[in-house]
């Protein structure tokens, strides 16, 4: 898009008087600041603020899984009728950013707030049923400033399973009752791999009419049998979907990474690629718009801003002062992990949940070599025991090489992101993935499995002609990828000229929300009218 187009999604840019503004309501289990265990939290706290930006009205609506500073009461309570019994919620209001943000009060999140998506199967589907009918009602109840209410003709943003009744109620509860005829929703899928999935009795715990059931219903690969599957139905009920790169738009419809519901999405594939709405979107012409890859929160994750930097050694930089805020942060980095701070030894760093999907265990089968190599290596992430325990031993075999820090911490991960010369990522499946968007806009270089989004933002560099932001490798694969890291290694140590260009190339892209929030608008306004 012209440069113009992409400076007026920027947040904190005048939200301009926008003649086809919408309303817009973004549910989701998870936001950051406020609650995070990965990249949603980070996309429900950007995609709202730039698509306010853009002159629409943002209404987010999450769990208030604990007192935050920012947010009051609103007294607002309302009755609801959830998993068969009555309960009542309360509505906590916060304003940032143009945005919106309504709270859910409730003793079933504040009682998880320290795992937001534990307990059994029940309390997981209790909590989703909650969140999806509180957040129908909340634009029709709360007053909504001077605007006044958001009303009736919104578009509901269902954000993964947590959301996916937020679809199904709007049908069954309202639109086959002639309320909400304008409202559209929006199903954006961020992980397939979590789909809500149980046995078909607990289908009577969402208090839905019996022929809203076939919409659940889905035979087991392995075992055969009838399972409910809330993320199915919302797909069915969803006006349109959105997932998060256009390379897994096309995967998701596999059998490979479809985990199941590749059928149901393959006939539901016209919600995924059809064509915005083209006026909307000038630029975009008549691309289709198969997946919208996340952006960057500028805010959070820029270099010259980074409020994880400044301080403890570690300096602010941009590209004119690559070299030197680079090689500060590294040093820091070493210091503050102890490891021996030495600006030559090529160092490593991975970030992310850990979970099978992450590939973790393919950075464990290349470890020898990477030891072998003098590269060190920096691991930060959470989840699995057994991954946990993975990379303690990672640690603990090559103490002065390797640290291991098994937790979760914000501002490591800005500074490791600042102050590592290479960022792994190679994941299994990657719906779209932040980190690898985060490296490029430090300078860091990512290797990466060319799956999902990471295959659509990671250009393998090109050393004939001197294009490309990274490595890429094909296949989950340990000797696929130690030949990437083989070839990252020897750039890094032999041609640090065109590892600098690389650095450079990543840096200049402009990776902000601007252009995805542009892309969401066209797919809105599709829901919205050529329904
Ligand atoms: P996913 O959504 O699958 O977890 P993404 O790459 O889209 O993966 O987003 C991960 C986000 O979570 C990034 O912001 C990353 O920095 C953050 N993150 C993951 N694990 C940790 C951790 N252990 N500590 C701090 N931040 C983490």
């Amino acid at each position: 898009p012209p440069q113009e187009e992409r400076e007026r999604g920027r947040p904190g840019a005048k939200a301009p008087a926008n003649p086809l503004a919408m309303s817009v309501v973004m549910v989701g289990a998870e936001c950051a600041p406020w609650s995070k265990t990965g990249g949603l939290g980070d996309v429900m706290q950007a995609l709202p603020k730039a698509l306010a930006a853009r002159g629409h009205r943002l209404m987010v609506v999450a769990p208030l899984y604990k007192r935050y500073p920012e947010a009051v009461d609103t007294g607002v309570r309302l009755r609801l009728q959830v998993c068969g019994s009555e309960t009542e919620v309360g509505f906590w209001h916060a304003q940032l950013d143009g945005v919106d943000y309504t709270f859910l009060d409730h003793p079933a999140f504040s009682h998880w707030a320290d795992q937001i998506y534990g307990g059994s199967r029940q309390d997981v589907l209790y909590r989703c049923a909650l969140l999806s009918k509180a957040a129908l009602e909340a634009p029709r109840l709360l007053p909504g400033g001077e605007a006044g209410a958001l009303g009736e003709g919104c578009l509901f943003v269902a954000n993964d399973f947590h959301a996916a009744l937020v679809p199904v109620y709007l049908q069954a509860h309202y639109r086959d009752h002639g309320q909400m005829l304008y409202a559209r929703s929006l199903l954006v899928v961020h992980n397939l791999a979590h789909q809500g999935r149980g046995p078909p009795e607990e289908l009577g715990m969402l208090d839905l009419p019996d022929d809203y059931y076939k919409l659940f219903s889905l035979r087991d690969a392995h075992s055969g049998s009838w399972m409910m599957n809330v993320l199915k139905a919302g797909a069915i009920a969803s006006h349109r979907i959105v997932a998060v790169s256009n390379q897994y738009a096309q995967e998701v419809q596999t059998a490979e990474h479809g985990f199941g519901l590749d059928d149901t999405l393959r006939r539901q594939a016209w919600k995924l690629t059809g064509k915005p709405f083209l006026t909307a979107a000038p630029g975009l012409g008549a691309q289709l718009c198969t997946g919208v890859v996340n952006g960057i929160d500028t805010a959070e994750w820029s270099p010259a801003a980074d409020v994880h930097l400044g301080s403890d050694g570690y300096r602010r930089y941009d590209a004119a002062s690559l070299d030197a805020g680079k090689a500060a942060c590294k040093a820091a980095l070493q210091r503050e992990l102890g490891l021996p701070v030495d600006p030559d030894a090529p160092l490593l760093g991975f970030i992310g949940r850990l979970d099978p999907q992450k590939g973790v265990d393919l950075i464990a089968d290349n470890y020898e070599w990477l030891m072998e190599q003098g590269a060190q290596l920096v691991l930060l992430g959470s989840g699995r025991e057994d991954l946990e325990a993975a990379l303690r031993e990672m640690e603990a075999r090559a103490p002065r090489q390797c640290r291991a820090w098994v937790g979760f911490s914000v501002k490591l991960a800005h500074r490791m992101t600042a102050g590592v010369d290479l960022l792994l990522m190679p994941s299994r499946f990657e719906p779209c993935g932040l980190n690898q968007l985060y490296a490029m806009a430090y300078g860091t270089v990512p290797v990466v499995h060319a799956v999902g989004g990471l295959a659509d933002t990671v250009q393998p560099f090109n050393p004939y002609e001197g294009t490309g932001t990274g490595w890429t490798f094909t296949g989950a694969d340990p000797a696929a990828f130690r030949q990437a890291l083989a070839f990252a290694l020897q750039t890094y140590r032999e041609h640090r000229d065109s590892f600098r260009d690389i650095q450079l190339r990543g840096m200049s892209q402009d990776l902000s929300w601007g252009a995805a929030a542009q892309q969401y608008e066209a797919v809105l306004l599709a829901a919205k009218y050529q329904w």
